[in-house]
């Protein structure tokens, strides 16, 4: 099992990327968010897409985001993504053996990330060590350790299905 925790959030400025984050998350493989910054509207998006698109995904807000990363530790490992941290092309193989066994949790920041993620962590991994964004090092992350197995996954109780297609939309819908 992967869960996300996206620590920080700041209010309307983070809105779009926030829900991006939780909506990546969903998609390539996690199946839980944790948020530690309550935000009804980016809530409510991430639910209605899970209504719409099926599938178990769990949002939930945890404002005391340390003592979850050591609870989270007793039963998986911590991989924080900054890009201060290893190359990801050198650690994943370790990643991906460990996750046959234990539950990961990927944190990911919105602004300047406390030292402690970095203590807490038992891994500080890049997607390069470029700055960009917490979506797109999370898609890479996930993308890595499942193999782009996810991108195949079907959600359970969508009441919207795409058909891939090279040739346009071609969507299934539950009436
Ligand atoms: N400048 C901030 C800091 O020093 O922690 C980071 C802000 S960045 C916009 C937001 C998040 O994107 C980071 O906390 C990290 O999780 C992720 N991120 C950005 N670039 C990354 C990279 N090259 N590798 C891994 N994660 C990255």
């Amino acid at each position: 099992v992967v869960e996300v925790l996206r620590l920080g959030h700041r209010g309307d400025r983070d809105k779009r990327i926030s829900t991006h984050v939780a909506l990546t998350a969903r998609a390539l493989g996690a199946e839980k968010i944790i948020f530690t910054v309550e935000d009804e509207h980016v809530e409510s998006s991430v639910k209605k897409v899970v209504e719409n698109w099926g599938g178990n995904f769990k949002f939930v807000v945890e404002k005391h985001w340390k003592r979850y990363i050591r609870e989270f530790k007793k039963r998986g490992i911590v991989v924080h993504l900054t890009m201060y941290g290893a190359n990801i092309n050198e650690i994943m193989p370790e990643i991906r053996e460990l996750s046959k066994e234990k539950d990961i949790l990927v944190v990911v920041g919105a602004e300047k990330v406390p030292k402690e993620v970095y203590e807490l962590a038992d891994y500080n991994i890049s997607v390069g060590n470029q700055p960009h964004s917490e979506v797109a090092a999370l898609a890479i992350f996930l993308d890595r350790l499942f193999e782009g197995k996810t991108l195949y996954r079907d959600f359970e109780n969508a009441k919207i299905k795409i058909v891939p297609s090279n040739h346009g939309k071609v969507v299934i819908r539950e009436k």
